[in-house]
């Protein structure tokens, strides 16, 4: 790219900065409003960064938000500051690495709401910072950020409620899981073309992805094979969550009027959390606005469509 263009380019992305920056401050209008106090959102990982202040947001806007955390005490404790600020919040214990804890989770829900309307997949590691690359943790990257997202996803479905509006589930996920992104591009041109192609998206398609890169990753051969030069791992795990939004998305469409669910994911932006060291430029009340405008949208949600700043963004 030519420095004119640089500089055009830089202008552009200056000047949408400026307008989310404004698009943030602007409240959903009441009369748009679908959800009630009744209405029950679960947000996983929300004893902190993004996953806390989407649940805040949440709890603003005046739904029942319950707020999962794998430690049971520090979700208490962060669900017990906002409930004195008045805020219609309850936590739970959820790890969803962990089987028994994601079932027993879902029992609970049902036990004591009948079900939920809303889930926000936000729970996820990455072990690297800046531009360290080191695949040590790539099981519990995958297993963590895309197996538990799954095991999640497939046992909260039959328990969503059904809703004239539709029951909604957001994949926290990130543009360094896009597969053909300016940076960070999936080498394998055939592998980019099933990723982005509906029709030949599975689970077969995804879950063979990850097990080829963490065989990959055993043998020592991954650096070679075009996985994203950024954060590998990481995005390895986001490039599934992906897929598996888009996949789930078409396997829920045949579903009737009244039974409906959105599945989307979003791109928080570079946000300062515990996860980045607490670099980035954006405060994570600002990472987490594109996910709650995604949830609260009104009736005849998109469905199976990737966001950021308060806008679609491709795969
Ligand atoms: P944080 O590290 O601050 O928070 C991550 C949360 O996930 C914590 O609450 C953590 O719990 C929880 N968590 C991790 N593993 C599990 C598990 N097995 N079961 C349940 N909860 C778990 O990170 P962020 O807030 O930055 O990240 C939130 C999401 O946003 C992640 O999915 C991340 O990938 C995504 N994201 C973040 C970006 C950023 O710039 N920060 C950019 C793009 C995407 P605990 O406190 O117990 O560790």
């Amino acid at each position: 790219m030519g420095k004119k263009a640089k500089e055009r380019a830089k202008e552009r992305r200056e000047k949408r900065l400026q307008q989310i920056s404004e698009l943030r401050k602007v409240p959903i209008s009441p009369r748009l409003r679908w959800w009630s106090s009744d209405t029950v959102a679960v947000v996983t990982g929300a004893n902190r960064g993004i996953g806390f202040e989407i649940a805040r947001q949440l709890a603003s806007y005046g739904l029942h938000v319950i707020m999962a955390s794998r430690d049971a005490e520090r979700g208490r404790h962060v669900a017990e500051t906002l409930q004195n600020d008045g805020l219609n919040v309850i936590s739970h214990q959820l790890d969803i690495s962990d089987q028994i804890s994601v079932e027993s989770f879902s029992k609970w829900v049902v036990l004591n709401y009948g079900g939920i309307d809303i889930l926000v997949n936000n729970a996820g590691i990455n072990f690297n910072l800046g531009s360290e690359n080191s695949i040590e943790f790539a099981g519990k990257v995958i297993e963590t950020n895309y197996v538990g997202t799954k095991r999640i996803i497939e046992t909260i479905i039959p328990v969503m409620k059904p809703s004239e509006n539709g029951a909604r589930i957001l994949n926290v996920s990130s543009r360094l899981g896009r597969v053909n992104g300016r940076r960070n591009r999936l080498g394998d041109p055939t592998l980019r073309e099933k990723l982005l192609t509906d029709d030949h998206i599975s689970e077969e398609l995804i879950d063979g992805m990850v097990a080829d890169f963490l065989k990959q990753v055993r043998d020592g051969t991954w650096k070679a094979n075009g996985w994203p030069q950024m954060f590998t791992d990481y995005s390895v795990s986001k490039l599934a969550v992906n897929a598996y939004t888009r996949l789930i998305s078409r396997l829920l469409s045949s579903r009737p009027e009244g039974h409906r669910i959105y599945i989307n994911c979003y791109c928080p932006g570079w946000v300062k959390t515990a996860m980045t060291g607490w670099e980035g430029n954006l405060s994570a009340e600002e990472g987490a606005d594109t996910g709650v405008w995604v949830v609260l949208l009104p009736n005849q949600s998109p469905t199976g469509k990737f966001f950021a700043e308060r806008r679609e963004i491709s795969f």
